[in-house]
């Protein structure tokens, strides 16, 4: 069990008043652009310290305990527009761990200070259009010559592409195949040779700008290495572990407040000359979400417990990333349901939660990627 300090809850409300009043009101507008203007944005929300919480006070980071992250996860799942959330989760929780975690003091300096203070947006960058779930199958490649390396290549799907000041890029800096020979590095994306090629257009999460970058002949300094150099891979599976629980917490967030206004809808929706909410049926489908969303919530209790001892937590976050997806998307079905036809229409909040929450299952790993890792884990996959 946890223990929530008055200070956290004051923090929840902060976090749940800056969405209802400075964030919900524009996510219309922003879906319907296919943005958001997250510089603006990020330095507002980097302005009251929503961003890098936990990360080291000298780089104007909050230094507070990982309840704190929890908590901004959760209340920003309750934002109209995941996309908006899942953006900038992305700069909190995605992008900028290894480099708090692994990077120089200079580079940090130059990079994570400005991004802790919504200065610059970031990105991360690992996925490839021929490298999404194997990680280990990515090209885009950086030769060393002198100081300096020469990337080329591609990468796909990127949050915050069109954007970004930085990426958190993951690509190979040697011959060696599979896991080994990677680097994580920072590029500027003002560095000549750094192109957007294609924003793209998505079923959901469509505040969120998602692009294909192309790299030719981009050349940053060595010292924009993040940690290791050859070393990227394993560090990106340490930051990963970061991503799967943000997705897991605003996920709560997201289910919860999916509940509250579907059980509210069936209060007041009439048919047959009672609520529609006197129908069991609908109580014990929305009872049985809520017995899912109980267990998703200690699960994370107990991966932030395990996060705050220093333990390794890959299997609570594979865990709590496959569920938090499967249980989103059982509340979005049924909220779109019970809405009828209301459900089904744009102006109003189930039809956009139905298209935002069906990414989880594929974002940040793929249900079947969670499922990989755990049956290798429990022994029933070889290797
Ligand atoms: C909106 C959006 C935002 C994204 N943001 C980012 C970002 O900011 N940065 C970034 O690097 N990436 C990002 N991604 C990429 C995302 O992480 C990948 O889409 C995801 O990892 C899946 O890769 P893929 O799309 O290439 O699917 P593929 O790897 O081609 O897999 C397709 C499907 O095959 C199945 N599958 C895959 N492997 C296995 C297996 N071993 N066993 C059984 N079934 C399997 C799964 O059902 C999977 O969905 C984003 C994607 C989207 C759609």
């Amino acid at each position: 069990m946890l223990t929530f300090t008055e200070e956290h809850e004051m923090f929840r409300t902060t976090v749940r008043d800056v969405v209802r009043n400075e964030i919900d009101p524009h996510c219309d507008e922003w879906e319907h652009t296919g943005d958001f203007p997250a510089h603006q944005l990020f330095k507002r929300l980097g302005d009251l310290g929503l961003i890098g919480v936990e990360y080291d006070a000298e780089m104007g980071g909050g230094a507070a305990d990982h309840v704190y992250t929890m908590i901004l996860g959760e209340e920003m799942g309750r934002c109209a527009s995941l996309g908006v959330a899942m953006a900038f989760a992305v700069q909190t929780d995605m992008a900028t761990p290894s480099l708090h975690e692994f990077g120089s003091p200079e580079l940090k300096e130059q990079f994570l200070r400005p991004a802790i203070a919504g200065d610059m947006v970031t990105s991360v960058a690992v996925s490839e259009p021929d490298a999404g779930s194997d990680v280990a199958a990515l090209r885009t490649r950086a030769v060393r010559d002198g100081d300096e390396w020469v990337i080329n290549g591609s990468k796909m799907w990127i949050t915050n592409g069109t954007q970004a000041d930085w990426l958190c890029l993951l690509c190979r800096t040697s011959d060696e195949g599979g896991y080994r020979g990677m680097s994580q590095i920072v590029v500027p994306t003002s560095t000549p040779g750094f192109t957007v090629s294609r924003k793209l257009d998505k079923l959901g999460m469509r505040a969120s700008d998602t692009a294909e970058l192309v790299f030719e002949d981009v050349r940053v300094p060595v010292a924009n290495t993040i940690g290791e150099i050859g070393r990227g891979f394993q560090q990106q599976m340490s930051q990963f572990q970061n991503e799967r629980m943000i997705a897991s917490y605003q996920m709560v967030g997201a289910i919860e407040l999916a509940l509250e206004r579907t059980a509210a809808y069936l209060q007041e929706r009439q048919a047959f000359g009672a609520p529609l909410a006197a129908n069991q049926y609908l109580q014990y489908e929305l009872a049985d979400v809520a017995a899912d969303l109980d267990m998703l919530r200690h699960h994370n209790w107990a991966a932030v417990a395990k996060y705050q001892r220093g333990e390794d937590m890959t299997r609570e976050a594979t865990v709590a990333k496959l569920k938090a997806a499967r249980i989103a998307r059982r509340m979005a079905d049924l909220a779109v349901q019970f809405h009828g036809g209301m459900g089904y229409v744009e102006e109003n909040w189930p039809a956009r939660f139905f298209r935002d929450t069906r990414l989880w299952s594929i974002g940040g790993g793929a249900d079947e990627v969670m499922l990989r890792t755990l049956a290798r884990m429990n022994g029933i996959l070889p290797g």
